[in-house]
């Protein structure tokens, strides 16, 4: 009998089946792909949080970790309607293939907390946040599991969880995350760090491609932390960004967006609504816009078989988790368009994440320019690597990807052996 109906999901039968296919590809013993199928342990809590009009809502949130074989859990938390076991799952393994792939001493972990963080106060989510460190303690720590930011959660976020658990420690423990202030110990440069990373894969794939980055049409789905920043980052370097969007539309601007203006309005109005642009689509119908680069930042499973045969572009990089569904890769690939994939394309976060956690446990500080020059080497190289093995073994740079992050988990796994 199947065992994974507790995690049954469309995010997560996603995942399976990329492991499942990876492996096979791979040649790796299946009774180590059956264990990396599973999570080593999931946990779901209850959350009771007194709203600002005095009654009592209950929330449920989850830490997954996928495996804590090659290091603490690490992965983001998720503020979203949409977050539930399956998908929390399918980014717990994700993150445990990513760190794998850029060799990063890690597991791999995610959190999430089924609520619409845009309609709750500063201070219901912060009773939430708080609530949540609470329950988790028994599961988390800086040698245990390690959280980050991602959709719906901010450096906020990981001040409140940071204090909150050192509160009941009775220490100061700033390596129980990471992505927090610089103030409170965070590191120089983690919050651009994702979006930088994915601007570094788009500019290494022209170069391989033979593209000059300057003047290529990009579109970007998803104007927020992974983004905002990929898009300026490419701005900078001389893309034309024409087509942006986040939860409220896609903007259209055919002589490309000033990206530094858009970042402003969206600090001052919160979201891009009633940004001045040629057009608006709707922030689906953006993706088939026609240009060079497609950049999806949001949300998984948006690329999927109902419109990869409309998409008109040169090749794709990953920001988000999971924006492409296997059904959409195969159509992509026949129509011969790329993809840099998320697990090397949004890979700066974790990399800085592992720099700040270093820092944390050493209270050594790193200059912003000594963490910009580590990120870009890492991901320079790994890129190089997955580039040249999808060229040598003739397969998609996915494939190549998730085969070097796999093998690389499931190496650990199988010197560690199967206790007892
Ligand atoms: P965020 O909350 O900062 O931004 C999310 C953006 O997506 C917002 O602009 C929001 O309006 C937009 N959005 C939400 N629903 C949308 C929809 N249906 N259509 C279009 N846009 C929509 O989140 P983030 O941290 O930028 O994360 C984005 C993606 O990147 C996620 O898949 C996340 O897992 C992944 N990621 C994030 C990090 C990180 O360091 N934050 C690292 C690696 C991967």
């Amino acid at each position: 009998m199947a065992k994974d109906w507790i995690f049954k999901s469309k995010v997560y039968a996603m995942a399976a089946e990329q492991l499942r296919e990876t492996g096979k590809w791979a040649g790796i013993d299946k009774n180590i792909i059956a264990r990396l199928s599973m999570p080593k342990r999931s946990t779901i809590v209850s959350l009771p949080v007194k709203m600002d009009d005095g009654h009592v809502e209950e929330f449920i949130g989850y830490r997954v970790q996928h495996q804590i074989t090659c290091g603490p859990g690490k992965g983001g938390l998720r503020y979203h309607p949409d977050v539930d076991l399956g998908e929390v799952v399918a980014l717990a393994m994700w993150m445990s293939w990513k760190c794998g792939l850029m060799k990063l001493p890690f597991g791999g972990a995610k959190g999430g907390v089924n609520c619409d963080p845009g309609r709750l106060s500063a201070q219901e989510t912060e009773r939430l946040t708080r609530r949540l460190t609470y329950e988790l303690l028994p599961v988390i720590g800086p040698q245990m599991d390690v959280m980050a930011p991602d959709v719906g959660t901010n450096a906020q976020t990981m001040a409140w969880i940071m204090d909150t658990y050192s509160q009941n420690l009775g220490v100061s423990t700033p390596e129980i995350v990471t992505g927090k202030p610089v103030e409170i110990g965070g590191i120089e440069g983690r919050r651009g760090a994702t979006g930088y990373g994915v601007a570094v894969c788009v500019r290494e794939m022209c170069e391989r491609e033979g593209l000059k980055l300057k003047g290529q049409r990009v579109v970007v789905q998803g104007f927020g932390n992974v983004g905002s920043y990929a898009a300026e980052n490419l701005w900078e370097w001389g893309a034309k960004i024409i087509g942006i969007a986040d939860v409220t539309g896609g903007y259209i601007e055919t002589k490309g967006f000033d990206i530094n203006d858009a970042i402003q309005y969206v600090k001052k109005n919160g979201t891009l609504k009633g940004y001045a642009c040629d057009k608006t689509v709707s922030s689906q119908e953006i993706l088939e816009l026609p240009c060079d680069i497609l950049v999806p930042a949001a949300l998984q499973r948006v690329i999927t078989s109902k419109n990869a045969e409309n998409l008109d572009c040169k090749f794709i990089g990953e920001g988000a988790n999971g924006p492409t569904t296997p059904a959409a890769d195969e159509i992509l690939e026949k129509k011969g368009i790329k993809v840099v994939p998320d697990i090397l394309c949004n890979a700066g976060g974790v990399t800085v994440s592992y720099f700040e956690w270093v820092q944390g446990i050493q209270r050594d500080f790193w200059t912003r320019a000594q963490v910009n020059q580590r990120l870009n080497d890492k991901m320079c190289s790994t890129f190089a690597t997955v580039y040249d093995t999808a060229v040598e073994q003739s397969v998609t740079m996915r494939r190549a990807a998730l085969g070097l992050g796999i093998k690389a988990v499931a190496k650990q796994k199988e010197a560690r052996g199967l206790y007892p």
